[in-house]
């Protein structure tokens, strides 16, 4: 057996949502660079344009829609009409948001907001593309969740994200065991700190945070959003084609102090 044959996305199509900057961005590389066509999605569509341009430019095929992943009904016509091109084997759930709000300073439209996008939509991703892949007998989804999904996160204690992110871990949990017996798997990856616009902007504005995320990280940094990529492509690979409901601890070493 060759293994590197396994990490292979040769011949398969994927879309993955939030595409257009951070970690999004970089999976679209990882699974490109594998052998994937992309269909990168943001709710930026300019941002989508540039960032797929860039990537064809790097010589992968991606090509680039609007999307709002909020949008449930949007979310199932896109589904439908990418299917009747040809189908979509691998879906990753990426878009995100990421509010700064102790639970009793949260505004209404901030919790809704924020399980909305990070918990809603990925469940309308799933249905939308998933109900094409259990009709085929065949499909991927990775989900990207986070490791406050998994532990409470100090000295920030984000109520509506902490929840967000642990229903979305319990969801890939429920459909990796719903759809096993249409030989669709399902996965997710939960990040630690990593450098990206959404705490990058943690640096100047709140250093004293900043520092002491490094210190209680065993590694002693902030991960990369290449690192976040390199274990998506596992997961939507055949390299993890026994691994379906896996939460896979992408985190420095931070949720095992
Ligand atoms: P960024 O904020 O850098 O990127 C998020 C992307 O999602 C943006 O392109 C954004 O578009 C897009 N997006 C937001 N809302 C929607 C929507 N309604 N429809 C479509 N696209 C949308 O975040 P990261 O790259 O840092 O995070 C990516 C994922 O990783 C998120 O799910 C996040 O929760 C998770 N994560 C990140 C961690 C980190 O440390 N950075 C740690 C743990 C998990 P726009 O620019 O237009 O807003």
């Amino acid at each position: 057996m060759n293994y590197l044959e396994r990490f292979s996305l040769a011949g398969k199509r994927a879309i993955v949502t939030g595409g257009a900057r951070g970690i999004g961005l970089e999976i679209c590389r990882a699974i490109g660079q594998a052998g994937a066509a992309i269909v990168l999605v943001d709710l930026d569509e300019t941002a989508a344009r540039s960032a797929a341009s860039s990537l064809v430019s790097e010589g992968l095929a991606v090509s680039h829609r609007f999307l709002d992943v909020t949008r449930s009904a949007d979310v199932t016509a896109l589904a439908d009409d990418l299917n009747k091109e040809s189908p979509i084997d691998i879906l990753v759930n990426n878009a995100g948001v990421g509010p700064r709000a102790e639970a009793l300073e949260t505004l209404d439209e901030v919790w809704v907001k924020t399980m909305s996008v990070n918990s809603d939509a990925p469940f309308w991703c799933s249905r939308a593309f998933g109900r094409h892949m259990t009709e085929r007998g065949s499909g991927n989804i990775v989900n990207i969740g986070s490791m406050c999904g998994l532990i409470v996160t100090q000295p920030q204690n984000n109520t509506s994200y902490i929840a967000s992110k642990g229903a979305l871990h319990m969801m890939t949990k429920s459909l990796a065991c719903a759809w096993a017996k249409f030989n669709v798997r399902v996965n997710a990856v939960a990040p630690g700190y990593i450098a990206t616009d959404m705490l990058d902007r943690f640096k100047t504005d709140n250093a004293i945070w900043h520092d002491r995320w490094i210190q209680q990280t065993p590694l002693g940094r902030m991960g990369t959003p290449e690192e976040i990529a390199s274990a998506v492509l596992y997961l939507a690979s055949d390299a993890s084609s026994y691994c379906t409901g896996t939460i896979l601890a992408a985190d420095g070493g931070y949720t095992s102090l």
